[in-house]
């Protein structure tokens, strides 16, 4: 059976730099559409525009993944009961976004009666993720 990426495998391809149009060469078969190439090689580019929505993607992607952590599954890790509604945490996945990209400041949302979700930067410029878990005892004769 012939192999399909044998063909193209060793083969230099070019990329275009999506903001500047700076061409670079890349040995790479799993980019193998010229969208991909130009995806992969618009990420590495060191113009200034490039290197600005770099850094975006790249805390976006953090942000994401942090809320996750102490949203999703994972929670547990942190002692906390994993969000079973998916599209709440979707929410604020897109609060990250825009956050990163300046629309909005922070984001404080309940998402129900004990847990609280804050989304901010800090004077660094990091996404802060925080989780709030309210426990109310009250007794009464
Ligand atoms: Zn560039």
């Amino acid at each position: 059976m012939k192999n399909e990426n044998e063909s193209t495998g060793a083969k230099y391809e070019y990329g275009i730099c999506e903001y500047c149009g700076q061409t670079y060469f890349i040995n790479m078969p799993e980019y193998e559409t010229q969208e991909k190439r130009n995806a992969h090689v618009t990420k590495k580019c060191t113009c200034p525009e490039a290197e600005t929505a770099a850094r975006i993607a790249k805390q976006i992607e953090k942000g994401t993944k942090r809320v996750q952590e102490l949203f999703g599954d994972v929670a547990e890790k942190y002692g906390f009961e994993p969000v079973q509604n998916q599209s709440a945490i979707e929410t604020l996945c897109n609060m990250v976004s825009l956050i990163v990209h300046d629309v909005i400041v922070s984001a404080t949302v309940q998402l129900n009666g004990r847990t609280r979700a804050k989304i901010s930067t800090t004077s660094g410029g990091k996404i802060k993720i925080e989780r709030t878990e309210t426990t109310k005892a009250q007794l009464k004769e």
